[in-house]
């Protein structure tokens, strides 16, 4: 598989550690006179630029959180005037002012790299058409993914998300051999193929999906390969860093490839903020070395995940990163029971019956804190007289999340493709509690 950049992918490790305490130290520079948040938090912790003598010194920086962009919303945290900027993004926010990103012509021309990379990591080539189908607009992975598949002069076909027969057609009508979309559309889009009887693999050319911007799993992945008739590989991103393009699989499908060389990582404990030994799992902190528009210092990505520091067989020297076991953020506490999403999903898709289409509704009964999980069965499941199956499988499936939540929990299976379906990023867990 070609490799986009060599001189960024496979430099040798003592190499890449100058470049990174060259540019961290430049980065304390350039903020500390540009951006007057960082000037007072750096001030506050008594940093100059001269003080970054080795990789180690990025732990006497401060942290940046999402209540410090949410703060300076929409543009406090900028470095540049705003004539210099090209691009402003925003991600979704659940809750109240989105997150907003600026990015000056450099910027884009930095996102458009780590996506080339990314892209040919997963071995597309200027001969792909890339079936593009996150969501473009504000959210950074529609925009994302186009400008590095035109960086690598591959075919673009910007569909966007949502009608999916539409989409169906087009994948077949213009042969996209390369599909990008959140991994729970990749499943929709799968769904409608089988309804419409479509053999894959006499009527399509895909070959690779390239899924990310929400969190799946392995069983996912199988699923999704086999269903489509492709290769899964999974990205990393957010748009606090830059959008799509933090962090890639190659061909080994082995943890995501992160572009050490402008987004410096390292995993701390998320309580203490103390820096965790190699290998361990935590949250992950990322600053920007590079970025003009809006650089950030020690992000806390409230991603959980651990850094895989052994040479991958590609040969890229980069570190890997597992994928992401959840947020430190989206934990729910259940009658004072910490209940992990990814867990229940986990427990789901490795029961034999079910569909991984699922949803999560916590509320609260009398005053007492109530877990339903609905997730599709298969249509077997719904045929005249199925009834005691579905009922024996809706008891196993009740008995297994007990036994791995610890908490007592409602499950219904539901028929197939009645849960509601997201274009973009699935929305899985509704907490109806008003706390
Ligand atoms: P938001 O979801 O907050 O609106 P973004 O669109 O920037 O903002 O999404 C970034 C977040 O999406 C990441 O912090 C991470 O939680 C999630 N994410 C992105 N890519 C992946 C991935 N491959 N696996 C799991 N989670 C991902
Ligand atoms: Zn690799």
């Amino acid at each position: 598989m070609p490799v986009w950049n060599p001189s960024a992918e496979l430099l040798p490790r003592d190499e890449l550690r100058l470049l990174q305490v060259e540019r961290l130290r430049r980065l304390v520079a350039y903020t500390s006179e540009r951006v007057p948040f960082y000037r007072d938090a750096l001030g506050r912790a008594g940093v100059t630029a001269s003080d970054i003598r080795s990789l180690d010194d990025v732990r006497r920086l401060p942290f940046t959180v999402k209540e410090d962009l949410r703060d300076n919303y929409p543009f406090g945290l900028f470095a540049v005037p705003k004539e210099d900027l090209a691009r402003i993004h925003a991600s979704s926010g659940t809750t109240g002012k989105p997150t907003v990103a600026g990015y000056t012509p450099a910027d884009l021309v930095l996102w458009g790299e780590v996506m080339a990379r990314s892209l040919s990591m997963a071995g597309v080539t200027a001969d792909d058409v890339v079936h593009n189908a996150y969501g473009y607009g504000l959210f950074t992975g529609g925009l994302g993914v186009h400008l590095g598949a035109e960086r690598i002069g591959a075919t673009v076909v910007p569909v966007s998300g949502g009608l999916t027969k539409r989409q169906v057609m087009l994948l077949e009508d213009f042969g996209a051999t390369v599909l990008t979309c959140t991994p729970s559309y990749a499943l929709v889009i799968a769904e409608e193929l089988a309804e419409q009887g479509i053999d894959v693999a006499k009527r399509l050319k895909l070959r690779v999906g390239i899924f990310g911007a929400e969190p799946w799993t392995e069983t996912m992945r199988r699923e999704t390969e086999a269903k489509l008739g492709i290769r899964a590989l999974n990205i990393y991103g957010l748009t606090e860093i830059i959008g799509p393009g933090v962090a890639q699989e190659c061909e080994h499908a082995a943890g995501m490839h992160l572009f050490e060389d402008v987004f410096l990582p390292e995993i701390v404990d998320p309580d203490t903020g103390e820096t965790l030994p190699a290998g361990e799992q935590g949250e992950l902190v990322l600053t920007t070395l590079t970025k003009e528009a809006m650089p950030v210092i020690r992000y806390r990505t409230r991603d959980r995940t651990r850094l895989i520091q052994e040479p991958c067989t590609c040969g890229r020297t980069l570190v890997r990163m597992e994928r992401i076991m959840g947020r430190t953020d989206d934990m729910l506490i259940v009658r004072g029971v910490n209940v992990f999403p990814q867990l229940i999903e986990q427990t789901l898709l490795s029961i034999e019956g079910l569909e991984p289409q699922y949803q999560i509704v916590v509320q609260r009964v009398e005053l007492l804190d109530e877990l339903e999980v609905s997730v599709e069965g298969t249509s077997a499941l719904f045929e005249t007289g199925a009834d005691a199956r579905r009922a024996s499988l809706g008891a196993r499936v009740t008995q297994a999340l007990v036994e791995v939540l610890g908490v007592s929990v409602n499950v219904r299976i539901a028929e197939p493709r009645s849960l509601p379906r997201s274009e973009g990023k699935a929305k899985r867990v509704i907490d109806r509690r008003e706390l």
